[in-house]
């Protein structure tokens, strides 16, 4: 069993470090939201005032931050943890960033002889709530089959995706698709509606039918067609907007990078940046419904 750090204990970040403990790692955490690092203490972890302090002596480093920005202030910013972290120490970094961004760690991360790998995640919080998620991993071989083990106790499928960010990349486009299945799929049941059908039964037929989707499988956007799915608790958790606009706004600057055309890809984004304009940033990214169909009280 490892020694691990685990630094973000939000939505994702913090059912994957109880995971870690329930899979019989030593686990210390550290979060700049107080009620987060306690609610992992009462499940048996360590804590610690700082990052840095919380890393010392770690043999595996994972962070699941909001951003590139929180990425490259918690490995390379005053105080940085690649200042002070043990030579080969295992570096994974799970958040969804840019994969310069990821590069950028990587290379700071080889300088010193720590072994640098951006896994970003797909599953939700339900999949990091199961211990299923998705891991999509970028770096090189030994440090991916080092890292499998670890990465075994929060999901179930891991995937090498090659180089640094290559990981990263194979998520934006992930989350880019995901976007225009979910903008899609609610398009479609609120067509239905207005026609008057049932959500829950065409969800169901669609389901069973060539317009099949993980949003139809396990994330209705439907208030109330599944009771488990961000929807049906107001659109609270999950993966919020602001973070889904966070995906879409990589994904079209690595369009334009590598001269893609993503017409789709920058439609959903604009749907999503004016849904987030109307004041639904902090909502999960399935309320896009709503920009549908608002229904009447
Ligand atoms: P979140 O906002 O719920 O959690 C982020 C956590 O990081 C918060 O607890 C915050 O306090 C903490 N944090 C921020 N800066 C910090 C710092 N400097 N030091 C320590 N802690 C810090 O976000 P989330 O939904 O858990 O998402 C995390 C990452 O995973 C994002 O990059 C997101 O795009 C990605 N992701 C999210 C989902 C999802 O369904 N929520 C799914 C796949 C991937």
């Amino acid at each position: 069993m490892a020694t691990i750090t685990f630094i973000g204990l939000g939505n994702m970040g913090g059912p994957m470090a109880s995971n870690l403990l329930k899979a019989g790692h030593e686990v210390t955490v550290f979060d700049l939201s107080d009620d987060a690092v306690r609610t992992l203490v009462g499940e048996g972890a360590k804590s610690a005032a700082t990052a840095t302090e919380a890393a010392d002596s770690a043999d595996c480093v994972i962070t699941m931050l909001p951003a590139g920005k929180h990425v490259e202030a918690v490995y390379l910013g005053d105080n940085g943890l690649l200042a002070s972290l043990a030579s080969k120490t295992l570096v994974i970094d799970s958040s969804t960033i840019a994969p310069e961004t990821a590069r950028k760690v990587a290379e700071a991360a080889v300088e010193k002889n720590i072994t640098f790998m951006d896994a970003p995640v797909s599953g939700g919080v339900g999949g990091a709530k199961a211990g299923t998620l998705t891991f999509i991993c970028g770096g090189e071989k030994a440090a991916f089959d080092q890292a499998r083990p670890i990465l075994e106790g929060m999901g179930k499928n891991i995937f090498h995706a090659g180089p640094h960010g290559a990981g990263q990349i194979a998520k934006i486009c992930n989350n880019m698709l995901l976007a225009i299945l979910m903008s899609g799929t609610s398009e479609a049941l609120a067509l239905g509606v207005k026609n008057g059908l049932d959500p829950a039964v065409l969800s169901e037929i669609m389901k069973q039918s060539s317009g099949g989707n993980w949003a139809l499988n396990v994330y209705n956007p439907w208030p109330g067609v599944m009771e488990a799915a961000p929807a049906s608790r107001q659109y609270q958790g999950g993966f919020l907007v602001d973070l889904m606009n966070k995906d879409l706004g990589l994904a079209m600057d690595n369009a334009v990078q590598n001269h893609a055309a993503v017409p789709m890809g920058a439609l959903a984004r604009n749907l999503f940046e004016l849904h987030a304009s109307q004041g639904n940033g902090a909502l999960d990214f399935s309320s896009i419904q709503r920009f549908y169909y608002q229904p009447q009280s």
